[in-house]
């Protein structure tokens, strides 16, 4: 099973294919080496329903750099970032090798998302406004009509029109390196046997490493025990992309320590089983207290930070608290996608029990919050700054009292969707080194391509791997890096 090819890709998410059928339209001879099988290939990109910040099929959302440059690092030294200003080559290396969200791959992305989209259409996609489990939002949002799954589907046939060759239930684990230290193929392992070799340029495009319990430990503490992934695709995401690159001396790059984290009910097994009622009610931790302001923004500006801070309380678990108030929004069935029914019970006592909180201090909870609470207009679908008084942590809209029973309870535990920490790349896609140089023969596309830093820039991460997908393979092969290459 082993061969040679102008390029190699790992993995067959919306990077890879994307990578793999720009190589093979510019004519190279490619390979997709997946660790899943045919039925399951696609990684996170599967499951996902894949909304883009756009505000059209052509141009991206009108906060989309703003929000990436506000997200680009933590205190980030003004010296270097003052360099950026100047024209890419002519950078220092520390600054090529800066872990930050770098402006020329968000310039690229912005640039390129809707030539991306246009490329996807002439493959049958389709894009559209569809209804979302956000019904409230800060930003504009499409996405491609049957999901990423689509994407999948119309790539994957593209790519086998194309005469890739894919090699499922194998597995990306070394990079191979020629004479002069270029990358020149990926050592793979698979029924065949765990020494096969690919040799070509290799676009490394197997995701993060929401998959690989052990990275998450390591990278972000003992709260990781409390985390899996989203959705059943990124347990094939074992981080070997970033490792075999880390390995050679590539720079990292994203936010190591952070992930996008989604509020999911951790009984349901549906993907994406998530929990976002909490605006309309209060969440306690296993104590029975409040911890945060449920509603400080829009759901989607907020849910991902709600939910890092509950895998960090004990039991990395809270409890959203609702009454019968919450069937005064309109379709809060569809922010709930659980296959589990909530705990339900006439008095709070009652759902105290259920959910093994103390009631006493529920009781207490609820009767300070309701205290704070004002009087004033509850406009569910738009944040209607009906706001406690007093009250620490403060609820910033849409707090009314929890009186009327029926009262409901859901647990919420965090989910990775997936990893921020990946590595540095340009904006062609090339793999950058501790030093700044590129590595010869080595792409990143998608979750393997570190670029998040503290709030993910929402709906962006598919568009990353399309775009960047699409640039890699291009330029393996205009650039000359697909030329055969030979390991030493
Ligand atoms: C439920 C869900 C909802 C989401 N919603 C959105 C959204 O609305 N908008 C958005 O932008 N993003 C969303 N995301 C995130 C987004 O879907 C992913 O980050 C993106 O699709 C990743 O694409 P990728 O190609 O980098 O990785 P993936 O799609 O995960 O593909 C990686 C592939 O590599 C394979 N692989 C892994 N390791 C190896 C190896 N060593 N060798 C060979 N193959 C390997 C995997 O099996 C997989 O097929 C969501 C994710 C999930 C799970």
């Amino acid at each position: 099973m082993s061969g040679t090819y102008d390029v190699v890709v790992a993995g067959c998410g919306i990077a890879g294919l994307s990578a793999a059928v720009s190589a093979a339209e510019a004519g190279a001879r490619v390979a997709v080496l997946e660790r899943a099988t045919e039925e399951e290939r696609g990684g996170n990109t599967r499951w996902t329903e894949a909304f883009m910040r756009m505000k059209s099929e052509d141009e991206v959302s009108d906060d989309f750099e703003e929000h990436f440059m506000a997200n680009s690092g933590f205190h980030l030294d003004p010296g270097l970032v003052q360099e950026t200003m100047r024209a890419p080559e002519d950078w220092p290396a520390i600054v090529k090798a800066l872990s930050f969200t770098d402006p020329e791959l968000i310039g690229t992305l912005a640039a390129e998302a809707g030539p991306t989209l246009g490329w996807l259409k002439g493959y049958g996609v389709t894009f559209s406004a569809m209804p979302s489990y956000l019904i409230t939002q800060s930003t504009t949002r499409i996405s491609p009509v049957g999901g990423g799954q689509a994407l999948i589907d119309a790539l994957a046939a593209a790519a086998e029109r194309l005469s890739v060759d894919f090699f499922y239930e194998t597995t990306a684990e070394a990079l191979l390196l020629g004479t002069d230290g270029e990358v020149c193929g990926i050592r793979a392992s698979s029924h065949a046997g765990r020494n096969q070799r690919f040799m070509g340029a290799v676009i490394l495009a197997c995701g993060g490493f929401e998959g690989n319990a052990e990275m998450q430990a390591r990278y972000y503490g003992p709260a990781a025990r409390y985390i899996r992934p989203v959705a059943r695709g990124g347990y094939y995401n074992r981080g070997e992309g970033i490792r075999m690159a880390l390995d050679i001396g590539a720079a990292p790059c994203g936010d190591f320590s952070e992930y996008h984290a989604e509020p999911i009910d951790p009984r349901s097994g549906e993907s994406e089983a998530i929990v976002f009622v909490f605006p309309y009610g209060i969440l306690v931790d296993q104590n029975g207290r409040r911890f945060i302001d449920e509603a400080s923004d829009a759901v989607d500006a907020i849910y991902e930070n709600i939910s890092r801070v509950i895998n960090r309380l004990p039991g990395g678990i809270a409890y959203v608290i609702t009454d019968a108030g919450l069937d005064d929004v309109p379709n809060w069935q569809r922010t709930v996608r659980s296959s589990e029914k909530p705990f339900v019970a006439d008095t709070l006592d009652g759902l105290a029990e259920q959910i093994g909180v103390p009631a006493e201090t529920l009781a207490a909870t609820v009767e300070a919050f309701n205290a704070a609470t004002v009087d004033g207009t509850f406009r569910p679908l738009e944040k209607d700054g009906l706001g406690t008084r007093g009250l620490d942590p403060a609820k910033s809209n849409w707090a009314r009292p929890i009186t009327r029973g029926p009262y409901r309870a859901w647990p919420i535990s965090s989910a990775n969707c997936f990893t921020f920490g990946g590595l540095r790349c340009n904006s062609s896609a090339q793999v950058v080194d501790q030093s700044g140089r590129c590595i010869d023969g080595l792409y990143a596309a998608g979750e393997t391509m570190g670029l998040y830093y503290g709030r993910y820039t929402g709906a962006t991460s598919v568009l990353r791997g399309a775009v960047y997908g699409r640039i890699a393979g291009r330029h393996a092969v205009e650039h000359g890096a697909a030329a055969t290459r030979s390991a030493t």
